[in-house]
């Protein structure tokens, strides 16, 4: 007990309830052993910053602590707090549970009693590719838990249907005295008779026979901005699963999925299509419709328009997401032979390939001085 429980958390003297919390919260989440798995002075530093905040954490001991030096106020040296790991941390499991699941040590147990954070709830939805490109209006439908509105999720009848905890006289905790080699150990636990919320519920609410939340179908409008791509997620804040004992509603995540479109391929904001057009339409030049993200556009292809060449059509891609502007559209222009010719269709061509100079074509002409 040599070390200041101030300073294993990093924190001033006089530190609020809120600010020892979060540094606790901070300092447990770093060296916690999922994320520093095998490594031994990550686990004596936990152990080190769980005595500190079992201490600090708890206005009692903490005020025995600044008095005395020590937390159950013996002045002994040896106070029982803490050294044992995570056995009968009252603080801990409410902690734990929210930002890693609840699966840790011996929080399982205390669980029930702690404030808990609800459940996410995935939702996926597909959209079409228009949809996804310029943003839609969406109902979602979900069954979910929320917190009854007329116990306030506290399961007593009117919320206030409460007794004090005879077990506990409503302290949410119990102690229990060992004589030990070391001396006499206090060992404090949450009241399993409460599960340390100090109060017993007298009648249960009955609109939610005592569960503090209720299944309700729910139809939630949302607005899907315009530029959403495939597998991107929205998440909605607060419209998860009911939390217990006073935590938070989980959010809403979903997932979109976008319906392929049959021409259009799409590349971040940009879309691309190939446009086949004939031999003889890529020489004399042509007009062509071909598709927009929802509507049918002309594409002017000018004569002598060399197969592969990629025309921009500016803007007309998708909503670029959270922006005020639009990717644009490429079209490649692909050249098709005709398949079949008639014996009069090729003398005709075989008098058009006489009278074109050969200078005409630049590469075939580069390629054969070359060869
Ligand atoms: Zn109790
Ligand atoms: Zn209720």
């Amino acid at each position: 007990m040599d070390k200041n429980y101030y300073d294993i958390l990093g924190v001033k003297k006089d530190a609020t309830d809120d600010e020892i919390k979060k540094a606790y919260r901070n300092l447990a989440k770093k060296y916690h052993p999922d994320l520093n798995p095998g490594d031994a002075s990550a686990a004596e530093k936990l152990k080190e910053i769980n005595q500190a905040y079992e201490v600090l954490g708890d206005k009692q001991k903490r005020e025995n602590y600044d008095n005395f030096g020590t937390a159950d106020g013996s002045n002994g040296g040896f106070s029982g707090f803490g050294s044992g790991g995570f056995e009968g941390f009252s603080g801990f499991g409410d902690i734990f549970s929210s930002f890693f699941g609840g699966g840790f040590g011996g929080s399982s147990r205390n669980r029930a009693s702690m404030a808990q954070e609800g459940a996410d709830i995935e939702v996926k939805i597909t959209l079409t590719f228009a949809e996804a490109a310029f943003g839609a209006k969406k109902t979602i439908n979900v069954t979910r838990s929320e917190s009854c509105d007329i116990c306030h999720g506290t399961g007593a009848k009117n919320g206030t249907d409460f007794e004090t905890c005879s077990r506990c006289h409503g302290s949410g905790t119990i102690q229990t005295t060992q004589n030990t080699m070391f001396g006499q150990m206090v060992q404090q636990s949450t009241c399993p008779n409460c599960h340390g919320t100090g109060k017993i519920i007298k009648n249960k609410c009955p609109n939610c026979s005592g569960a503090g939340s209720i299944r309700k179908n729910r139809s939630i409008e949302i607005n899907v901005p315009g530029g959403i791509n495939e597998g991107q997620i929205l998440t909605l804040r607060g419209q998860g699963e009911a939390g217990k004992n006073g935590g938070a509603p989980g959010d809403m995540l979903v997932v979109f999925a976008v319906t392929p479109h049959k021409l259009l391929k799409r590349e971040g904001y940009d879309v691309y299509v190939d446009v086949p057009i004939s031999f003889t339409e890529s020489i004399l030049g042509t007009k062509v419709n071909i598709p927009g993200i929802n509507e049918t556009l002309v594409l002017t292809v000018p004569e002598l328009t060399q197969p592969g060449t990629v025309i921009m059509l500016k803007g007309k891609g998708t909503k670029v997401l959270n922006r005020a502007s639009y990717g644009d559209l490429y079209a490649k222009i692909v050249v098709e032979m005709p398949k079949t010719l008639s014996k009069q269709d090729k003398e005709l061509i075989s008098q058009l390939d006489k009278n074109i100079s050969k200078n005409a074509y630049s590469k075939r002409k580069q390629f054969q001085d070359k060869v």
